[in-house]
């Protein structure tokens, strides 16, 4: 039975939700509900070989419910290994295993599966089919739609990459259940962002909702027929929220030549506080930490209201997120880190500033002095 609801979204039997997205060369589906892996095949429609690519982490957990398939590959779980000696090793794996372009490969994990195994898709035999099953929530929410791929350099992140469509994404959200509480959180971090950007009511139901993030992920035996509803139905529709942010987004700006760059909120300050932590803040907490650097500085040059910062600071704290810069990590670096950054323009930053929740718009030339100050206020007092 397929109901159709208004925006593009589709309710499928009872339980699966599928949001399309278009983009220049086609279209597919993002399909969001609970038990989707053992479908993997028939629901993305694959009809060669599959080259599955895991971490060391998701593999064990849930590469069996995917089936049979022709290559099982597991990379070393972490950002560390987003990197070109990881895609080397696959393409090697690849070939030994037979695997030519009428091959699928289907990414199983989180962001960095999905990006790994995205730019290994978009370059193995000049491409071939590629098809995205997310297990974080961030990956889920954010970077497994839209088709952006790639790997980090040791000089920044995302500095090698292509634009390569998935041919469908299985967003099944029984694998939450084992994604580690602080990686929950991550993804609520990439959530809020997207009510921030265009979403108001994404962001009401962030402050309003009873969101418990240890429920989410329970024990590993709760069955795919007993989805810890009725927390999975809330989660569900969640997640579908924040994918059409995306979706609407991406679809509006494939290749990031405007508004696209406004899903980068929190990203410029994000970033270098990954790198300057030696990865040891993670993608969403960074994005957390930058977020709120990012209402600070719309504030200081006087775009919003400083009560936007606080109200910010509340839904983040609520999800277990990080408030404040590390007082170990100098702001000077900080700032220098951020010229790593691909979307300064002529050597000059790029920021997305706020005016409110849901109105975000992208800012050049902001003075370096506004910006060092904006980290200060956000650090952690020594
Ligand atoms: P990640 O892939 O490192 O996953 C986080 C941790 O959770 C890892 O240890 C992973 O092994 C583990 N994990 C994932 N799913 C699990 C599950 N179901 N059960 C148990 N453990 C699980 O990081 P992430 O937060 O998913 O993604 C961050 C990455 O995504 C960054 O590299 C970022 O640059 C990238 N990203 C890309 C885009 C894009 O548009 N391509 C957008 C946003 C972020």
């Amino acid at each position: 039975m397929c109901v159709f609801a208004p925006f593009g979204v589709t309710t499928l039997m009872d339980d699966v939700t599928a949001l399309s997205v278009t983009h220049p060369t086609g279209q597919y589906d993002v399909l969001i509900g609970a038990g989707l892996l053992p479908q993997l095949r028939g629901l993305a429609e694959i009809s060669g070989p599959i080259a599955l690519i895991t971490d060391s982490h998701v593999g064990p957990l849930h590469a069996e419910k995917c089936g049979e398939v022709d290559c099982l590959i597991t990379i070393p779980a972490g950002e560390v290994n987003k990197t070109l000696a990881t895609t080397n090793t696959i393409y090697s794996q690849l070939l030994a295993a037979g695997i030519d372009r009428g091959g699928t490969i289907v990414a199983l994990g989180g962001g960095v599966v999905g990006d790994v195994a995205g730019f290994v898709a978009a370059t193995y035999m000049r491409g071939l089919n590629f098809v995205q099953c997310p297990t974080s929530l961030l990956a889920m929410v954010d970077a497994s739609v839209g088709g952006k791929t790639g790997v980090d350099l040791p000089e920044g992140k995302n500095l090698v990459g292509a634009f390569k469509q998935p041919t469908a994404v299985l967003a099944d959200i029984t694998t939450l259940q084992t994604l580690p509480p602080a990686e929950v959180a991550a993804g609520m971090a990439e959530v809020i962002k997207h009510g921030l950007i265009a979403d108001p009511s994404l962001f009401q139901a962030l402050e309003m909702g009873d969101w418990h993030l240890e429920t989410i992920s329970q024990s590993p035996n709760t069955s795919a027929s007993d989805p810890w509803s009725p927390l999975s139905t809330s989660l569900q529709s969640l997640i579908t929220q924040a994918i059409q942010v995306k979706r609407n987004v991406v679809q509006e700006d494939p290749f990031e030549h405007g508004r696209r760059a406004t899903l980068n909120l929190g990203h410029t300050f994000g970033h270098a506080l990954e790198q300057v932590s030696h990865y040891q803040i993670s993608h969403g907490q960074g994005v957390a930490m930058g977020l709120v650097a990012a209402a600070n500085l719309s504030a200081r040059l006087g775009y919003c209201a400083p009560a936007l910062q606080s109200r910010l600071e509340n839904v983040l704290t609520h999800m277990q997120l990080p408030t404040r810069i590390p007082a170990d990590l100098p702001s000077a670096v900080i700032y220098q880190m951020m010229f790593h950054d691909k979307k300064k323009v002529r050597n000059q930053l790029r920021f997305i500033l706020l005016r409110d929740v849901g109105d975000v718009f992208i800012a050049d030339g902001v003075s370096g002095e506004a910006v060092l100050g904006a980290i200060t206020a956000v650090q952690m007092k020594g």
